[in-house]
């Protein structure tokens, strides 16, 4: 049997049995990473180690990644943004460091598109205001403008901040390079949440001043944050470790583990990964086809990542029941499929085979045949919105009740 079949750990440990087809989320513990990433944190776990020093090496693949200046790792992506923000807030001033975040003197405000206000598990504005930043909205949700951005890039402006994500508006919104020229112009620099994206160097390139990315995600690393950037904005984020990036920081374990990863990714085989990943959709795809009331699409990644999905799209009068009850039930199952169900209200839901492990296309088709094939059988519940929904906040309000 396939390695990722065997779930002798899984049992052992009271665990459920989980096949990840949702991508990368942070409920579902994050990724899973390449045996080498696992043995380096594995590695330093049992050794001391100057943190400093090894943070530094981290700077220098983080450039050689990223084509950035320098760079530091943290707990999380959020980490990152909340550092990042810091950092040009209180430049290298370790007093005006632990002011943070209740005085954060007068050039506080973070100016973001109301658009990019997103929530990738938590208010991205939470990242911002616990850095002692002031949101300042850009724009309306669908409609944000140069001269709104212009106004808001005021003296009392510390940053702009820009997200990528799926979980932004995708219109209406100021490019990012006309972004980051607009901020530039009046002084203030640009910090791009690009937690999420594989492109590791087109927002350094096109003149971001810090770029932040989730090592957990894409890069299959341990959890933790990358933060990519200038290296003045680098050195002063780096500095709230000694406040407010305290409670965020990361361990040796994961420094390593980081490193691993990234230095991974340079030589990963991208193609083979994505043949594979073809392969599958089109196995699901096929297997999908001949039932009633299902319609399986291969759709694009909505930020342009190098990622295609199966849009499993429900007629749930034709299939008997809807896309929400379908993916709860498939959630059910033992072993459990959880799919992607962000916007599951719309009718479908996706299959993300970008996490998936050797050997499990097979058991993931059989799964959704058996389950989509067999709608009649499934009751509807209030709750199957929100459950689809995987890492929303019933979790957490069920959790030890
Ligand atoms: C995942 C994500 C985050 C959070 O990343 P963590 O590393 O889990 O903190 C932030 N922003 C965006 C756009 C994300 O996709």
């Amino acid at each position: 049997m396939a390695a990722s079949l065997d779930w002798t750990w899984h049992d052992a440990n009271g665990v459920s049995r989980v096949i990840n087809v949702s991508g990368t989320m942070t409920s579902l513990g994050g990724s899973v990473t390449a045996p080498k990433v696992a043995q380096a944190t594995a590695d330093a776990m049992t050794r001391f180690v100057r943190i400093h020093e090894m943070q530094a090496h981290a700077s220098q693949t983080i450039a050689a990644l990223t084509g950035a200046e320098a760079g530091f790792l943290t707990a999380s992506a959020s980490a990152g943004i909340t550092l990042a923000l810091a950092g040009t807030m209180t430049g290298l001033s370790p007093a005006a460091v632990e002011a943070l975040p209740k005085s954060p003197g007068p050039r506080n405000a973070v100016a973001i598109q109301l658009g990019h206000m997103c929530e990738y598990g938590a208010p991205v504005t939470t990242a911002i205001t616990l850095a002692g930043g002031t949101v300042r909205p850009v724009g309306q949700s669908t409609v944000a403008a140069d001269y709104q951005l212009e106004a808001a890039c005021d003296e009392t402006c510390t940053a702009a901040l820009y997200v990528v994500s799926h979980h932004v508006v995708h219109y209406g919104q100021i490019p990012f390079a006309r972004f980051a020229e607009i901020a530039h112009d009046k002084g203030v620099p640009v910090i791009v949440d690009a937690a999420s994206e594989y492109d590791l160097r087109g927002f350094i390139e096109q003149g971001a001043d810090i770029a932040i990315y989730s090592g957990h995600k894409f890069l299959g690393g341990p959890t933790s944050g990358i933060v990519a950037g200038r290296k003045d904005l680098v050195r002063a984020a780096y500095l709230q470790n000694i406040g407010v990036g305290r409670g965020m920081k990361i361990g040796k374990e994961s420094i390593a583990g980081a490193i691993a990863a990234m230095k991974l990714w340079m030589e990963r085989d991208h193609e083979a990964i994505r043949a594979d990943e073809r392969a599958a959709l089109e196995l699901w795809s096929e297997a999908l086809a001949p039932l009633s009331g299902i319609t399986p699409r291969i759709v694009a990644d909505p930020t342009g990542n190098p990622l295609d999905r199966l849009q499993v799209e429900v007629d749930a009068q034709t299939a008997g029941a809807s896309a929400a009850t379908f993916a709860r039930a498939l959630g059910e199952r033992d072993p459990a499929l959880i799919v992607r169900g962000h916007e599951v209200e719309l009718g479908y839901f996706q299959l993300d085979p970008c996490n998936l492990r050797p050997g499990q296309a097979k058991a993931v088709a059989d799964a959704l045949t058996e389950t989509l094939s067999n709608g009649r059988a499934l009751q509807e519940r209030p709750e199957d919105l929100s459950a689809a929904r995987n890492g929303g906040v019933e979790g957490y309000l069920n959790w030890l009740t």
